[in-house]
């Protein structure tokens, strides 16, 4: 072990699921069974790790201009602070180290579907990683993320995958388009994802069949999504009718190749040529909607 004495930081990077299938349900729980191919967006949360001499176990201080979302509730049951302590003791680290403070800068809207806790997580994972010397391969990171949430596994290497199981089984994803841009907008109105899974109607789809050599451009990769879908949208819709506003308003977007919500909503997000498009294209979004436009954190698998 060679612990930094430094501070390290993480971004956590938004989730967006470009499609996102129900397969069925698990027999042992009934969690919903899924196939979702996933890309991370460079709207970004932040994590900072900084050793904390005097203290004994990990604290958490939150900022940024999404943190009132998470003021209201106990910061124990805080993502950022359940990681930190499901890997200190996974990896027996005790007081003096254990004691750092956990900074969570907060810009990505909570309860939206783009999986914001799960990035927060999977970056404490990472940062504590490295303030702690561990060195762990990623799969063990992985392991860790499995016990703190389905979405968690993925957002530890933050690259395009695809989802199975209940989230939990990561595949590589084909390969991603050089150039893509992709708007993000939320109404501002949080969906609770239990919600949305217990008011979804109708059967169960099939698993996505997708091109093994992957997209070599934006329009190539939205012509095979149209052809997906989120099988959660109409759900949301009916919970949170503006969802149909804010999908409307993308697809009215100049460039805008495809729309559609991520995860459990209430996010949206429309695929767009290149990054430089995209952030020229959030900026004609309603001001009183959280939007972003940009390309992706990481395009390798
Ligand atoms: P998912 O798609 O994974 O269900 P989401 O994008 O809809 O997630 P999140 O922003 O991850 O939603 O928040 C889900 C819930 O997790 C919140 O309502 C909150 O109670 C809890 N939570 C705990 N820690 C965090 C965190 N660091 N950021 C956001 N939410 C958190």
């Amino acid at each position: 072990m060679n612990p930094v004495a430094a501070a390290v930081g993480e971004a956590a990077p938004a989730k967006v699921n470009l499609y996102l299938h129900v397969l069925g349900r698990r027999g042992e729980d009934g969690y919903h069974l899924l196939d979702s191919l996933v890309v991370f967006a460079g709207a970004t949360d932040q994590v900072e790790a900084v050793p904390a001499a005097g203290r004994i176990a990990p604290s958490l201080e939150v900022e940024g201009p999404e943190a009132g979302a998470l003021s209201v509730e106990d910061p124990a049951r805080n993502l950022v602070l359940r990681a930190a302590r499901a890997l200190a003791q996974e990896a027996r680290i005790g007081a003096p180290a254990a004691a750092v403070t956990l900074r969570l800068t907060k810009r990505l809207p909570v309860a939206s579907g783009i999986g914001g806790g799960s990035a927060d997580a999977a970056a404490t994972l990472r940062a504590l990683d490295r303030l702690w010397g561990l060195g762990w391969p990623r799969a063990r990171l992985e392991g860790v993320a499995r016990r703190l949430g389905a979405d968690v596994p993925a957002c530890i290497a933050a690259r395009p995958v695809r989802m199975g199981g209940v989230g939990e089984v990561l595949a590589p994803s084909p390969r991603m388009p050089a150039r893509l841009g992709l708007v993000l907008a939320n109404p501002r109105l949080p969906l609770a994802t239990p919600a949305v899974f217990g008011a979804r109607a109708g059967g169960f789809s099939a698993p996505a069949t997708l091109p093994e050599a992957g997209w070599r451009d934006a329009v190539g990769l939205a012509r095979d999504l149209a052809t997906l879908r989120n099988d959660l949208e109409p759900a949301a819709i009916g919970l949170c009718p503006p969802v149909a506003e804010v999908l409307a308003a993308l697809r009215a977007l100049p460039g805008c190749l495809l729309a559609r919500m991520s995860g459990s909503g209430a996010t949206c997000f429309a695929l767009m040529a290149d990054a430089a498009a995209a952030a020229a294209a959030a900026e004609r979004l309603p001001r009183a909607w959280w939007r972003w436009g940009g390309g992706l954190y990481a395009a390798t698998a």
